[in-house]
This record gives C-alpha cells, structure tokens and sequence, in this order.
C-alpha cells in the first residue's frame, strides 16, 4: 500500500523528523487561503501516488499569493503517468543549499533493513543507481540491534562533515528507521533530504509504501488507504474471493492457482504477446466467480481477447464451464475466448463448452498462441 506525501509527511511529524509546514487543498481557493496563512514563499505540490512529479511539472515555487494560485491552476487537473491531480500540498518553501538522498527498504539477501544514503539527492534515484551506484551508501541494519548511535552517526558522517548536520543527521537517521519497523513498511523515503541556507535538515518529500500482508495489525495505517482506480478494483476483486493484478499487455487471464497464473503469463511472453492481468480465481471455483472474473477482465478497456486456463484438482472444470455459459448468457461479449481445461471433470466441462461452439485448445502453449493470433 502507498501513501501520499502529505501523509508520509504527517507520520514524519508524529516521529519529530523535521519538515516543513503544510496545508493540503483541495482547490484554488483552498490554495490561496493556505498560501495567505503561510505567509511567505510556498511550494505548490501535486498529491499522486507516483514519484518524478517535479520533473512533469506538478511541484512550482510561488513568492505570491497570486504565484501560488496560478501554480495550483496549473497544478489541479494535471495529469502526471496516468494519474489525475486531485490534490495540492501546499508547503513552506526553503532555500536549499544542498539536497540528498534517504532511504529504507528491505533487502532479502541480507535478510535486514537496509538503509540507503546519497549526496545525490533530488533526482530520481533510479537515475543515480544506474549512472553512479558508487553515490549510493548501503548499509544494512542488525535487525536485533537496531539503528543504534553509533550505525546513525556512521551513516551520517558518510554525507556530512559538520558536526552539527552529523547531529542532526543522526537523529533524523535513527527515527525514519523506527517508524519503518513500527509501521511495517517496505519503503520509506526522503527525497529529498535537504540542508537549507540556515544550516537545518529537512524533509521536504516523503514517499512511504507499506506491506499489505501487515495492514491487519496496522489499522492507523490501514486508514490512510486511498486506492487509485486499479486499485479499487483489486479490492472489489479480493472481495469476491479472487486475486487480480492489473497489467500493461492486451491478453485477459483467468487462472486457477497462483503458480499456474505465473505459468501463464509467462507462456503467453514466451510467445510474443503481453497480458492485460494476473487473475487467479482460486480453488472450488463456483459459477459466480467465473462471471466475476469475467466481468473484471471486461472491465479493462485494453483486453482484447481472453484466454481461459484451467487446471481442475479442486476446482471442477465442470464448475467452470457453467460459470462460463452463464456469464456469456449475461453479458455481451464481443471479443474472442479461447479455453483450455484439463484436470478434474475436464470432460463434462468440454462437453458444456463444446455446445457453445467455443474454441477449445488442448495445451497451455496452443492456447497461448491462439490468442496471440487472434489480435494481430
Ligand atoms: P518529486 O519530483 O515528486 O520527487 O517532488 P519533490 O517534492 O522531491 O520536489 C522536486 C524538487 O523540487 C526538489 O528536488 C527540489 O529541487 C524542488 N523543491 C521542492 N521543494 C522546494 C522548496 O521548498 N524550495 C526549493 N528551493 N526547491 C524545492
Ligand atoms: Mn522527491
């Protein structure tokens, strides 16, 4: 689960990692009501929950009041890689004199916490792994022990050679790390981490992802859940008992298991074609999952053709088949299907699939390969 920069911040906040003052808007007026009571330069900040929003114009410095309302008219309705702005954060500006980079994520190699620290703050990070990962410190952190004083200071003292920033370093340091295990979260970022003209570190962007198998024991996180579209329909889908991720490509699937979803996916890569989803409509499939998945997979504009694979253990492909007939009973579909079901009761379900005079293929490859061909 992401969060945005305002929340990111306000959790910041609530563990006294410095940033600077906010007002979130929701429209121009709020903007020049927030930019009056700030009294003084402001930046104007897109709210989405994607990264490189400076770089597509939805963050602008304003000296005015009327500076900031002409920026959040800008700003407000933007569209910034697919996502609509909603919202603007409106901050106290500051004057950067040099800006860095902070970050935690877990690292599976070293089965630790790791922290990651760059000089190179204020572009993308990605940038700076790929062009310079020698700018990249990459400390792992002892789980039993923690972020301790001494691991701080030495992070902190790779960036920083004043005492006084080392200090504060510190702090900022051993306080991002606890917020990350007390929230379970998966990502925390500052980007970037700034020291102003005056000597002070701050925070002036936050970026925070948390781990969705936690969120039951992490309701005040929980609660700050805004799902985009897709989103949406991943719960809506979860709460039908089926487990969807939406994709780029243009192939619907409709999977049972998660391993044979894989399975699929990748053959249809294999050969030449892109899926539009994973979709794993689970075990002791019943006809009203079937019509589910089917609805979810129409709802994506971008499917073109659906491909059924069905591997019946527990799930009967007879359940399925009927599931299937009823769903197209129900609903207009005007793109090409193609099936494949072996496994439990394969016979009776393409018995029932066969009366429909839809195409039926013997193997997971051929099916594949029908519907790439059935889109070029
Ligand atoms: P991102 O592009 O989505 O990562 O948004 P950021 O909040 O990180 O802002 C992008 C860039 O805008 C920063 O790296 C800064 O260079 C600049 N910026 C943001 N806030 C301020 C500010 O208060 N003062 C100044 N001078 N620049 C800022
Ligand atoms: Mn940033």
């Amino acid at each position: 689960m992401k969060i945005h920069e305002y929340q990111a911040r306000e959790l910041f906040r609530q563990y006294a990692i410095p940033v600077t003052d906010d007002i979130l808007c929701h429209t121009v007026s709020e903007v020049e009501q927030a930019a009056k009571q700030l009294n003084r330069m402001v930046v104007v900040k897109a709210q989405v929950l994607t990264g490189g929003r400076g770089k597509a114009g939805g963050v602008k410095l304003a000296r005015t009041v009327d500076e900031a309302v002409n920026a959040a008219s800008k700003i407000l309705g933007m569209d910034i890689k697919g996502y609509k702005v909603e919202k603007v954060l409106v901050a106290d500006a500051v004057d950067i004199q040099k800006e860095y980079y902070v970050g935690l994520t877990i690292d599976r190699n070293t089965k630790s916490v790791l922290f990651m620290a760059s000089a190179e703050g204020g572009v993308e990070i990605e940038e700076v792994a790929k062009v310079n990962p020698d700018a990249i410190h990459k400390i792992p952190v002892d789980p039993d022990l923690g972020m301790t004083d001494f691991l701080a200071r030495k992070i902190a003292f790779k960036l920083f050679t004043d005492p006084t920033l080392v200090k504060q370093a510190t702090g900022v340091f051993k306080k991002l790390y606890q917020l990350f295990v007390d929230t379970d979260s998966s990502l925390a970022e500052i980007n970037p981490l700034v020291v102003t003209n005056d000597g002070k570190l701050i925070a002036i962007d936050g970026k925070m992802n948390f781990d969705d198998n936690a969120l039951f024991r992490q309701s005040a996180i929980e609660a700050l859940n805004e799902p985009d579209e897709d989103e949406k329909k991943e719960l809506e889908a979860k709460a039908s008992g089926l487990t969807y991720i939406r994709l780029d490509g243009n192939i619907g699937c409709m999977v049972n298991g998660a391993g044979l979803a894989m399975a699929t996916m990748d053959v249809i890569k294999h050969f030449g074609g892109s899926p539009a989803n994973f979709l794993d409509i689970g075990g002791s499939s019943s006809p009203q999952k079937v019509i589910d998945a089917m609805n979810l997979l129409l709802s994506d504009k971008n499917v073109k053709v659906i491909m059924i694979n069905i591997f019946g253990g527990i799930t009967r492909c007879d359940d399925v088949a009927r599931g299937l007939i009823t769903a197209l009973d129900e609903m207009k579909v005007d793109i090409p299907i193609v099936i494949r079901l072996s496994g439990t009761n394969a016979e009776e379900g393409l018995r029932i699939i066969k009366e429909r005079n839809l195409p039926i293929v013997g193997s997971l490859s051929e099916a594949a390969q029908y519907a790439i061909k059935a889109i070029s």
